[in-house]
């Protein structure tokens, strides 16, 4: 199955590689093809990373700072032909990640490989249970500092449980993911949940939820004083449930809350160690995998570049410049 996400249109040049050798001006990935902007974004946001770890003084954050300054800095694309001749499709074929939990690249694949796993396995669920209803769920707690962020992330975990096991709770499965984000003081932290749930039919008619008691609900299960702030909304019946996924999967952490500030950033990587970011639950379970992920799965589906084409294109991080820089095709 394609995923669109993981590819970008190339443009073709003369890749010749004679003619750009001994420091003649090589072509940047940019300039060649759309996906090269994407990813000289994201490479830029791992060196901006790398050097708040490598300025911490923290011997593990060191060892960080050591990982990913290694991080995808050599790409190798296969050039899919297109349909209009002379014009290819670029599919990532070959790098190394570093795999730290809040690398910008890392994370921006990682959301991409959840993306391409949930694509395939939706439509399944739709196909097994068609007359089932889809729920989008957001639930909320007030901001913490930052130095709070991992007692908070326990609460709304546990209090996500409790939810789970109650008479009331109408989902047969769900899918949830953990997003933090910066306060708009910028030092505290809002810590959320966003969750996907499959319904039976007869939700609506037998055990519908009310967005108040929806509330009363969560406040119980928090154990706490306040009324929390949460929406859910059911998703229309002709409506695809796939098309929720990017808001379900994206990233834990902004890419733009990551970079804002090294001592806000250390302190997350701190509170948020060890933390699980997207949890299958109920039926759901039998579909999704939540295996660790490999190195491939960060580049993508091997399977659909195998054998088209033999033709690559290698690229490579050009730090100073702050862009992936042509460096052969063969
Ligand atoms: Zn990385």
């Amino acid at each position: 199955m394609s995923t669109p996400a993981l590819h970008g249109n190339f443009i073709p040049v003369d890749l010749s590689p004679k003619k750009y050798s001994k420091g003649q001006d090589v072509p940047s990935l940019a300039e060649i093809a759309p996906t090269g902007k994407i990813w000289d974004k994201h490479r830029a946001n791992v060196d901006q990373i790398a050097y708040y770890y490598a300025t911490s003084g923290e011997d593990n954050f060191l060892e960080y700072a050591w990982r990913m300054r290694m991080c995808s800095e050599l790409l190798e694309f296969r050039l899919v032909p297109e349909e209009t001749e002379g014009i290819f499709e670029l599919k990532l074929s070959n790098a190394r990640f570093c795999r730290v939990r809040h690398c910008p690249v890392c994370q921006w694949r990682r959301a991409l490989m959840w993306k391409a796993r949930a694509y395939k396995t939706i439509p399944q669920v739709v196909a097994d249970y068609p007359k089932y209803r889809w729920l989008f769920i957001t639930l909320t707690v007030k901001n913490c500092q930052i130095k709070q962020l991992r007692e908070s992330l326990d609460e709304i975990n546990k209090a996500f449980k409790r939810l789970t096991e109650l008479k009331a709770w109408p989902a047969k499965g769900w899918i949830k993911s953990i997003e933090v984000t910066k306060g708009k003081d910028g030092i505290s932290a809002h810590p959320h949940l966003h969750i996907l749930a499959m319904v039976q039919p007869s939700y609506f008619s037998h055990g519908y939820i009310s967005h108040t008691k929806w509330v009363a609900l969560w406040q119980k299960c928090l154990r706490i004083d306040y009324q929390p702030v949460l929406h859910v909304s059911a998703i229309a019946k002709h409506h695809d449930p796939k098309q929720l996924i990017p808001e379900i999967l994206k990233y834990q952490v902004k890419e733009s809350d990551l970079v804002s500030g090294k001592e806000w950033f250390l302190e997350l990587t701190r509170q948020m160690h060890q933390t699980r970011a997207i949890a299958v639950g109920g039926i759901l379970r039998h579909y999704m995998r939540e295996l660790e992920e490999e190195n491939q799965d960060l580049i993508g589906d091997r399977e659909e570049i195998d054998e088209v084409d033999k033709r690559s294109l290698f690229v490579k991080w050009e730090r100073k410049l702050q862009r992936f820089k042509i460096m052969s095709d063969t």
